[in-house]
């Protein structure tokens, strides 16, 4: 099927199950099997030689697995995708098949934080050099290209504050200078942006989050050109940081309601931060959607949606943030993002919780600040939790 013509709900619900599964199975069977037997050692030859489909071992290919990865290929417009256990290994993983020593990588201050351990602590010790630029200076971040760089790595919108960064732009600079882009693409869902249409090589995601939905499994992708994933795919092999058949189909579930849960978090992201944005205890509303935001007009042009996290500060000091945050009922508080439920947790002592006040300061964090990770409830229910919790601040 031409894929190209559906729309995203159609793909995450057809896409990887257009055969007929063993047993006329209506689902995707779960096949738990570490290896794959055969009658004849010549066609298991051939399938290890590559030249005829089959799997072999399930740390490398395990057809469960593919059909989720078939999935995100899709709904990411990719050539290819190969899948990982976690989001972290999706980078990682990236990060170390691609890179060399003496290679150089151009990025911003405010990814994700195990990806910023990576820059921080791992590629120096193979000799790969790092610069991180301010997340929305592009003019800098596109003079750090310039210079010389083997791989642009970069993330939007990012945590807490959802800064956007211009795709279309920085992928351009960074095919002029014939380095690669990379793009954590996960606050977004491809429903909400599709970086490879804007000229992004290499989208990552942290399956964990939208692409599960029900913060009941990890899981991590990459998508790109056949050639780059491949060699991506050869280190995982041995890497072994591969996804389990039963969490595929875990997320094989969950990414079937993807769209109507990411438009329905779109919605009332967008209805919780207006309503923040007009109360008088909140001192400021970080979210792309509102026209106040700095990232608004870009964010515009390079999404579909805006997404389900915001973020905001109070008026007054982190007592003001506890009293609400523990007044809330239809919130956990606990990490992550992206799930049916609303999370939410202040940065200062979580996320962020490993920078000094100055450092915080300088990445935009107040101290007063609380991520809101939108999940699928009915808006007007989180409107009233959230006011009924502010009129006790
Ligand atoms: C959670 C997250 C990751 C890491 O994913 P895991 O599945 O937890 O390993 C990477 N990037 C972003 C933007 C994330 O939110």
């Amino acid at each position: 099927m031409d894929f190209s013509k559906r729309k995203a709900g159609t793909k995450s619900v057809w896409a990887g199950e257009l055969e007929r599964f063993p047993y006329g199975s209506h689902t995707v069977p779960i096949t738990n099997t570490v290896t794959f037997a055969y009658d004849d050692i010549d066609e298991w030859y051939e399938v290890a030689k590559g030249n005829q489909k089959g799997d072999i071992y399930s740390r490398n290919t395990n057809p469960t697995v593919q059909v989720l990865e078939e999935k995100v290929r899709i709904l990411e417009k990719a050539e290819a995708v190969t899948s990982f256990s976690t989001g972290m290994a999706a980078i990682s993983n990236t990060l170390f098949a691609l890179l060399k020593p003496g290679d150089r990588v151009v990025s911003v201050k405010d990814t994700y934080g195990g990806t910023s351990r990576i820059f921080l602590e791992y590629l120096p010790k193979i000799n790969v050099e790092v610069t991180l630029c301010e997340t929305t200076d592009f003019e800098q971040i596109e003079e750090e290209i310039s210079k010389g760089c083997n791989l642009v790595y970069l993330e939007t919108p990012t945590n807490p504050t959802l800064k956007i960064i211009d795709l279309e732009r920085i992928a351009k600079a960074a095919k002029k200078a014939g380095a690669i882009t990379v793009t954590d693409n996960t606050f977004a869902s491809p429903i909400n942006q599709n970086p490879l249409e804007l000229g992004v090589d290499l989208v990552v995601h942290s399956g964990t989050k939208y692409l599960n939905g029900h913060s009941d499994t990890l899981c991590g992708f990459l998508c790109g050109s056949k050639e780059l994933v491949k060699e991506v795919f050869k280190y995982r092999e041995i890497n072994g940081a591969s996804l389990h058949p039963e969490t595929a189909y875990m997320v094989i579930r969950g990414i079937k309601t993807l769209e109507l849960r990411v438009e329905r978090q779109n919605e009332n992201a967008m209805a919780v931060a207006r309503f923040l944005k007009s109360h008088p205890k909140v001192n400021d509303v970080f979210y792309p959607g509102l026209d106040s935001h700095p990232g608004h007009d870009i964010a515009s042009k390079q999404m579909r949606g805006f997404g389900g996290v915001l973020s905001f500060s109070l008026k007054g000091d982190y007592e003001s943030v506890k009293t609400l945050l523990h007044n809330l009922s239809l919130v956990h508080l606990a990490a992550s993002l992206g799930s049916v439920s609303t999370l939410a947790g202040p940065p200062r002592t979580t996320s962020h919780v490993e920078l000094t006040e100055e450092q915080r300061k300088q990445l935009g964090i107040p101290e007063t600040l609380i991520r809101y990770s939108v999940g699928i409830e009915n808006k007007e229910d989180l409107i009233e939790d959230l006011e009924q919790a502010l009129k006790l601040i």
